[in-house]
């Protein structure tokens, strides 16, 4: 691959070098969550190490300098999905964020917050809009707050080939739409969701857009402004990152209207016994203790895809996604879900093997020293729209090589065989 150096970029992630036992890992599961490079492992243990201290608490010299480490690794991170510090929101991970932001709105509802946030309240028989594709993250958060307020849950389908239906998304998103909430990849299909025809609709029917860019950050160039859309969320561990941390970034008119979910601490201007006032965006969302040094990874870690470059990370993705792919629709007795022709992708393929129980695929790609996932993925209605209740899922990152999908294929040959199931 002429776009990055791949030998180099593999000796940084000491998790992909060969084991003591003399094996090697080829690791295919990074949509669950990525391998980390050194340069995130050291970020973080050197800030421990070396200058940790109590973020926007304390006078004292220490706790000002891990506070400016802390609002750099905002900055930084901000500028990974082309946002200014003020619109990132640090959360413990994505399904943290979108948690939050249902809250907001549910608080919203019952009238808490403040004044500007009732141009969130939802009245019973609003909408709420997602997709058939989504994450049970990106689910059950709208399912709680349709149960809490009355509103009404709709969902935008999928068509066979695994693309959004947009005939469908403009026949679900109407006049008591108040959010549309919708993955930019699903983790199972892979697909590039169309977000700007999507945040079309919904800004034609005034609602508030929520994009899960879980799958999309770590594999391609993304500006958040200019895909429009209101908030959104992704997870530092499926991105080279630390664990329990993750970005929520909103728009500014969005975050200065939106109440506070969580409150407590360092998210307040002034305290009374018997009420008080918030912060602006981003502290007033962020009460209680931070995970800082986890943020310091992460922007270590953007720091890392910066240095490579995204669109060179996506151009060598995108070349194995066609290898894995054209492989697997070339062997008899897998079924890939979402199959659409020329569709963008990730590197990412959920396939079925005849006769094979999804979980007999695994251990026996396991046992061949290949770490893939399998089961419903979090996503359950996705699999029952399919007919399915489990599946392989492969997944490439930056540091995968062409030689290790020919060891996946090559292996997921000898499947059925070996299950004797079919020939
Ligand atoms: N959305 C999608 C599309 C995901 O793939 C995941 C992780 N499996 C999540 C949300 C949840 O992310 P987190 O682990 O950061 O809570």
């Amino acid at each position: 691959t002429p776009d990055l150096d791949l030998a180099a970029i593999r000796q940084d992630f000491p998790l992909l070098a060969d084991r003591p036992d003399g094996t090697r890992a080829i690791y295919l599961d990074s949509a669950a969550t990525s391998q980390r490079p050194r340069a995130v492992i050291d970020a973080e243990v050197d800030f421990l190490r070396t200058a940790n201290a109590a973020v926007h608490r304390g006078a004292h010299t220490l706790a000002a300098e891990a506070t400016e480490f802390f609002e750099d690794a905002r900055a930084t991170v901000a500028g990974f999905v082309g946002a200014d510090p003020d619109q990132l929101v640090w959360t413990s991970g994505a399904t943290a964020g979108l948690n939050l932001v249902a809250y907001a709105i549910g608080n919203a509802t019952a009238g808490r917050g403040l004044p500007a946030s009732a141009r969130f309240a939802l009245q019973p028989g609003d909408e709420l809009v997602v997709t058939e594709t989504e994450h049970h993250a990106n689910l059950l958060p709208w399912q709680e707050l349709a149960a809490r307020t009355g509103a009404v849950l709709r969902h935008i389908a999928v068509h066979d080939d695994g693309t959004l239906d947009l005939e469908s998304a403009a026949s679900v998103i109407g006049p008591r739409t108040r959010v549309v909430a919708f993955p930019h990849v699903s983790n199972v299909l892979g697909i590039v969701n169309p977000v700007v025809a999507l945040v079309e609709m919904a800004r034609d029917a005034e609602a508030l857009t929520v994009l899960d860019a879980c799958q999309s950050a770590p594999h391609l160039p993304l500006d958040l402004p200019t895909l429009d859309v209101d908030l959104a969320v992704f997870s530092g561990h499926k991105m080279l990152g630390p664990y329990a941390i993750g970005g929520l970034y909103g728009r500014a008119d969005v975050l200065a209207d939106l109440p506070p979910f969580l409150v407590g601490g360092s998210m307040i201007t002034r305290v009374g016994l018997g009420e008080s006032e918030y912060l602006p965006p981003p502290q007033r969302f962020e009460a209680g203790t931070q995970p800082v040094s986890q943020a310091i990874g992460l922007a270590a870690a953007v720091r890392y895809l910066d240095g490579i470059g995204m669109g060179a990370v996506h151009a060598h993705e995108v070349r194995l996604e066609r290898r894995m792919r054209e492989g697997l629709r070339s062997l008899p007795g897998i079924r890939l879900l979402g199959d659409a022709e020329g569709a963008d992708r990730v590197a990412l393929c959920a396939f079925e093997v005849e006769g094979v129980h999804a979980h007999d695929a695994g251990q026996f790609l396991d046992a061949r020293g290949i770490s893939v996932r399998v089961g419903h993925h979090c996503a359950q209605p996705l699999h029952r729209r399919f007919g399915m209740t489990a599946t392989v899922r492969a997944s490439a990152a930056v540091y995968n090589t062409d030689d290790e999908i020919d060891e996946l294929l090559n292996a997921v040959s000898g499947i059925r065989g070996f299950f004797g199931a079919g020939a």
